[in-house]
């Protein structure tokens, strides 16, 4: 028998905590990393006769948002209770949106590979997080912190449109780069700011329609959400082959053992009994506020990247890469302007030098020890044949460690290349008479030779002899 080809099918609920200072539906402070309790008041608490107003800043963010992605704007939306039962839920519900959400039908672009791919935006709704519970700190016991209670999120549904765990991870990324672009949300997914369920199920290839899904909560990086997602594919597959069938659930993702498990079986929406929540009027939202939202919105990753190509010259590749975040974006450009080089040696730099380091120490951009002006510096250097690219590498280090600029340290370390030809024919009449031997070969035919001389210039000038240079006077020497 054939084996089977299957078609994995994955779409994805992102939440992201809005960047509002205060919560969605009270005046408490949404700062994150307070003692415990402190930050939640009988708004968030749900205690009697209290009244939830809402925060108008959550309501742009979320305008903002749906702008980005071409969303439509609903002129009314409505605030339904979820009603459920958890320790870290003392009103027993949350106010989210559910039949009429605020942004319906967005679309974004992602890359991957080569090849670059639309994936649909189902919605996006306004609603409040829970509390937290605390596990690891009490022996036998559970502890409630309520300070996350009413901080606003925005849960942001795809479509079932990506088609492996690499189109997953992209479109998760995407939207990363948007929100933080947007200024909607730190971004922070340590701190929990940005976190991903995935949905996945996997059908027979031609099959149309879906395979029953599982649900997986929480992932709180991309690695994990690659990971997890693989999992499941694999656990859906060796199920399905052997046999036997996927059951719709909720499933929990365990990074020290890289499997899943589950949590819980899938509720239905009407285990929750959502109506619209009695104490808040429908949200309306009128174009006079779209259009000054649309105002404020900055140039997007796909608009910037677009221009970087045509400003610069660079592939698209490059350019979404730089535009990956609005920090590296800005730090390119202001080297460009720092170096007046080649936009091109500019991209170069900053994706494969700059990254690396920055990636070797565990930093930011924003933490870089050398900023643009200092790169800018150095590529100066190259571009004005002071120091070869070789060289550069070299004094890209010393600057890293040292913390000063490029100019400084070509000084002190006596790494200015070589160019005056006097110098360098002194340096290969002396290495072509410490080498008798090799000449002789090389002048019988064996021309090979020529990178030995070369490389012996290079080594007697600690590479700093101008290489162009190096092999237009060798030529010279050894041809006469
Ligand atoms: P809920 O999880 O709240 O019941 P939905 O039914 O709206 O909500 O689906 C949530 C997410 O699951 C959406 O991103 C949707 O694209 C995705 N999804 C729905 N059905 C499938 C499926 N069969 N396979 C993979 N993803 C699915
Ligand atoms: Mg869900």
């Amino acid at each position: 028998m054939k084996e089977m080809e299957w078609e994995v099918v994955i779409g994805l609920e992102i939440h992201a905590q809005l960047a509002t200072r205060s919560k969605i539906f009270s005046g408490a402070s949404t700062a994150y990393g307070a003692a415990p309790n402190t930050q939640a008041c009988a708004i968030d608490l749900g205690l009697p006769g209290v009244l939830p107003v809402l925060n108008r800043e959550a309501v742009r963010m979320a305008i903002k948002l749906g702008l980005a992605i071409e969303a439509t704007i609903a002129r009314r939306s409505i605030f339904a209770r979820k009603n459920y039962f958890y320790p870290d839920l003392p009103k027993g519900y949350q106010i989210s949106q559910y039949e009429l959400p605020v942004v319906e039908k967005g679309r974004l672009r992602i890359l991957v590979g080569d090849g670059e791919r639309i994936i649909g935006v189902t919605r996006a709704h306004l609603e409040e997080d829970a509390g937290k519970s605390l596990h690891e700190d009490f022996h036998g016991l559970t502890g409630i912190d309520l300070n996350r209670a009413g901080t606003p999120l925005l849960e942001i549904v795809s479509e079932p449109d990506m088609r492996s765990a690499a189109e997953a991870v992209a479109y998760m990324k995407k939207l990363h780069a948007l929100v933080r672009y947007l200024e909607i949300c730190d971004g922070n997914m340590q701190e929990g700011s940005f976190r991903c369920d995935a949905n996945v199920s996997v059908r027979p290839k031609g099959e149309t329609s879906l395979g029953t899904r599982t649900e997986t909560k929480n992932l709180n990086s991309f690695r994990f959400v690659e990971k997890a997602i693989n999992y499941e594919i694999e656990r859906q597959i060796d199920l399905l082959e052997s046999g036997g069938t996927v059951a719709q659930e909720t499933r929990l993702y365990d990074s020290n053992k890289n499997e899943t498990r589950p949590m819980r079986s899938k509720e239905e929406a009407n285990d929750y009994r959502y109506f619209p929540d009695p104490d808040l009027l429908p949200l309306e939202i009128d174009e006079s506020l779209i259009e000054e939202v649309r105002r404020e919105l900055p140039e997007l990753p796909d608009e910037k990247s677009a221009r970087f190509q045509s400003q610069y010259g660079l592939s698209d590749y490059d350019a979404a890469t730089l535009t990956d975040s609005r920090e590296l974006a800005d730090f390119f450009e202001a080297t460009v302007t720092a170096a007046g080089a080649e936009p091109k040696l500019c991209a170069n730099w900053v994706m494969g030098d700059l990254a690396a380091a920055l990636n070797r120490f565990g930093l930011t951009i924003d933490q870089s020890p050398l900023n643009a002006e200092h790169l800018g510096g150095l590529l100066t250097r190259i571009e004005d044949n002071t120091i070869s690219g070789k060289i550069a590498k070299q004094v890209f280090n010393l600057m890293w460690d040292k913390r000063r600029p490029a100019d400084e340290v070509i000084e002190r370390q006596g790494l200015k290349q070589i160019t005056d030809s006097a110098a360098i024919e002194k340096i290969i009449d002396e290495v072509v008479a410490n080498n008798p031997a090799q000449l002789e070969q090389y002048c019988s035919g064996k021309e090979k030779l020529f990178g030995f001389f070369v490389g012996q210039v290079m080594r007697a000038t600690q590479g700093k002899a101008n290489p162009q240079e190096v092999n237009k006077l060798l030529k010279q020497k050894l041809t006469r």
